[in-house]
């Protein structure tokens, strides 16, 4: 496209357009750029894409907003998520990637939160480009009773393989195949089967339009230490008659688990002079609970912890799923707790959100703020505070300029106005660094890089509510500041027995201990807040591609590979790996094919050590080292940290078994394992040869 018919006149191609690679500019033309729907010919250029994006976004700001948000998208510095630059300014209204729908257990109800209202929206979330998660667990077991027609219930599994299906057929007119997340808590009477629906027979076949995980609790983390058993639930059986709310013992047990619940419980208690309900749900003692559910028959069964776990643990060695989400966890950081409680997440985990609420992401490019100072490499980190306030404010835009397909998404949108700004290319930043992805220096840059963003991304959401108003549902009383919860970085490290962080790397953030959160929480009580939540580490699968950078907080998946997308198959050889193999003129042919055949250079003696040491691929990278990045971004994060935690494909299931219960250590709320070649599609091969 030298020459793009824009406005009635031809455009020339415009150089910016040159910092793109080649990659990107394929995924730009397969998918983001606009065509005139009659001809088929394009009808804008990269930076008119970026154009678009930035004026449409910046309607009723000034000029020189509207140049701030263009300037760091194009030299991209930031990206919005997919469906902002895809439908900004077109027909199409959705610019969110993340929704939760919730799943009643009825065909329909007059809210729209019926099995075939959730359907429904999720159809036209899909259409738009959106992700879509799901709470499965409201729904009665299979075999339960269906008293209107007296005959057999099919059960969650059964319903989400119509959600599934749907999905295959919607597929967005082709831009985009719909993802899902499907989650089920554990105290589900169905949850042996939930955890097997995707391993064993039915890998590869079922719900291959879902992630899925399993809900748990630390009641049920900590019965899984202590070999107990533990109550599966029928959730029809746990209502209270002539009430409209549900409550789910379990539920109930998961929290009063919680200290700090129980104080929040007695307060309101004391308040409100009675009973107390959080998420519709009577919160009661275990006890009392227990009692009710004997009584009432909702106990199906009871199974041994341990041994559950072991099934999760195996189904997620053979095939990726489940994954688990810590649902206490999730709640205990919720800074809008108070509205309700949290249930799912969308499909890659990074926005646990409530019933209805969609969340719009958009990424910084790390690797760009990576400057020479004194002939060395260090943190532009005044680059970055301000390239996060563009963002913020670009993605608080993103709210009121969101055309919502449903009344129910755009009000509980509006309530919260949650966004989540994340990050991408820390791999390359760290290589431009020096510094080795699994070495406690680079955990402690993730933690400290985690720490600023937040920082910076919470001051602009208080200083965007001073020009433009608190968001409805912001109560400065019960609003919970997550930074008082976050686990000092010494207690990750801890886990792992590693070393030190370096003198340099100590003082190359030593900006990042000087930031003042004592003052930050008293400007919110003063001036309040935008965005009940402001930050969120999400994937970045294709904005990274148009960004030229390594994905969000992942390491390196290998230096050469190949990779399968939807418009086609791509070979591709790391830039960066390329410079430094030119500057050590290793950039022969034959040395090149010989990394491109494993993807990795490994013990390749003839390398320099320190490209050996930098240029660690995700399978060089042990399990401990993938899960403190993650712990370490989830400290400094007001929402969810998505990561794939990947493996060699020779790890036994105990690996599995270790990671997934380090992480509830951790404090991270979700985590999903890959091994590799467990499936038999997968995005992204290993080296060239295979
Ligand atoms: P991108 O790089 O395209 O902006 P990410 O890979 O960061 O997107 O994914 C962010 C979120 O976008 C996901 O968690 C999910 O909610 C949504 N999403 C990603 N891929 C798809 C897809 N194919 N269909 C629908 N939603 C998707």
């Amino acid at each position: 496209y030298n020459h793009v018919y824009g406005k009635g006149k031809w455009k020339e191609f415009d150089p910016k357009d040159l910092l793109l690679t080649y990659n990107a500019l394929k995924v730009l033309e397969a998918r983001y750029l606009l065509k005139n729907p009659e001809t088929l010919r394009y009808i804008e250029t990269p930076q008119m894409m970026f154009r678009r994006v930035a004026s449409f976004l910046a309607r009723g700001e000034s000029k020189e907003v509207e140049e701030k948000f263009y300037e760091i998208m194009s030299e991209l510095k930031f990206l919005p998520n997919t469906p902002t630059l895809m439908n900004s300014g077109t027909r199409l209204g959705i610019l969110s990637a993340c929704f939760v729908i919730p799943v009643r257990d009825s065909m329909t109800t007059p809210n729209g939160e019926g099995i075939y209202d959730a359907l429904r929206a999720m159809a036209v979330v899909h259409q738009q480009g959106g992700g879509t998660g799901f709470d499965f667990s409201e729904l009665r077991p299979k075999g339960d009773v269906v008293a209107s027609t007296a005959g057999v219930a099919s059960g969650p599994i059964s319903f989400m393989r119509i959600f599934d299906v749907s999905t295959d057929v919607v597929k967005q007119g082709g831009k985009r195949r719909g993802a899902n997340m499907g989650v089920m808590h554990v105290w589900h009477a169905d949850i042996e089967d939930f955890i097997k629906a995707k391993t064993g027979q039915l890998k590869d076949v079922q719900l291959q339009n879902f992630n899925i995980s399993v809900g748990v609790y630390d009641y049920f983390m900590k019965a899984v230490e202590r070999g107990e058993v533990v109550p599966l639930i029928n959730p029809r059986k746990t209502r209270i008659p002539g009430k409209d709310y549900d409550y789910y013992i379990v539920k109930a047990r998961g929290y009063m688990d919680e200290e700090w619940i129980q104080e929040e419980i007695l307060r309101e208690l004391e308040e409100r002079g009675g009973s107390v309900y959080l998420d519709e749900s009577v919160i009661i003692t275990v006890d009392e609970a227990l009692v009710i559910a004997e009584k009432e028959g909702a106990i199906v069964k009871w199974v041994n912890a341990k041994e559950l776990f072991n099934e999760i643990v195996k189904g997620a060695w053979d095939s990726g799923d489940p994954g688990l989400l810590f649902i206490d966890t999730i709640n205990r950081r919720h800074p809008v707790w108070y509205l309700s409680k949290i249930q799912a997440t969308n499909p890659c985990g990074e926005e646990p959100l409530l019933s209805w609420e969609s969340c719009n992401l958009g990424s910084i490019n790390l690797e760009k703020f990576v400057i020479e100072k004194d002939g060395k490499p260090t943190i532009d980190w005044e680059g970055l505070a301000e390239t996060i306030r563009y963002a913020v404010r670009l993605l608080d835009n993103v709210i009121d300029a969101n055309r919502y397909p449903l009344k129910q998404i755009e009000e509980a949108t509006k309530r919260t106005r949650k966004v989540g700004l994340g990050v991408m290319g820390l791999a390359r930043m760290l290589i431009k660094l020096g510094i080795p992805y699994d070495s406690v220096d680079a955990v402690y840059l993730s933690y400290q890089l985690a720490k600023f963003i937040y920082y910076h991304a919470f001051k602009t959401s208080i200083e965007l509510a001073k020009e433009k108003g608190v968001f409805p549902a912001y109560d400065p009383r019960r609003y919970k500041d997550i930074w008082e919860s976050a686990l000092p970085f010494e207690q990750l490290l801890s886990t792992v027995d590693e070393g030190r962080v370096s003198p340099e790397v100590r003082k190359m953030t030593e900006i990042v201990d000087k930031l003042d959160f004592d003052q930050l929480k008293a400007d919110r009580l003063k001036y309040g807040l935008r965005n009940a939540t402001v930050v969120s580490v999400a994937p970045t699968g294709t904005i990274s591609i148009i960004a030229g950078t390594s994905s969000s907080i992942e390491p390196l998946f290998a230096l050469a590979f190949v990779r399968n997308v939807a418009v086609g198959k791509f070979i591709e050889i790391d830039p960066l790996f390329l410079q430094y193999l030119r500057k050590y003129e290793l950039d022969d042919p034959e040395v090149v094919k010989k990394v491109a055949e494993t993807g990795m250079i490994g013990d390749n003696p003839f390398m320099p050590k320190s490209m050996r040491k930098v240029f660690r691929t995700a399978h060089e990278v042990s399990p401990e080292f993938h899960l403190l990045h993650q712990a370490a971004w989830q400290q400094w994060n007001d929402s969810g940290t998505s990561k794939t935690i990947n493996l060699r494909s020779e790890e036994p299931p105990q690996t599995v078994e270790k990671v997934y219960l380090l992480a509830w250590k951790l404090g991270i709320k979700g985590v999903t394992v890959y091994r590799d070649r467990s499936k038999s599609q997968q995005v992204i091969y290993f080296g060239i040869k295979k």
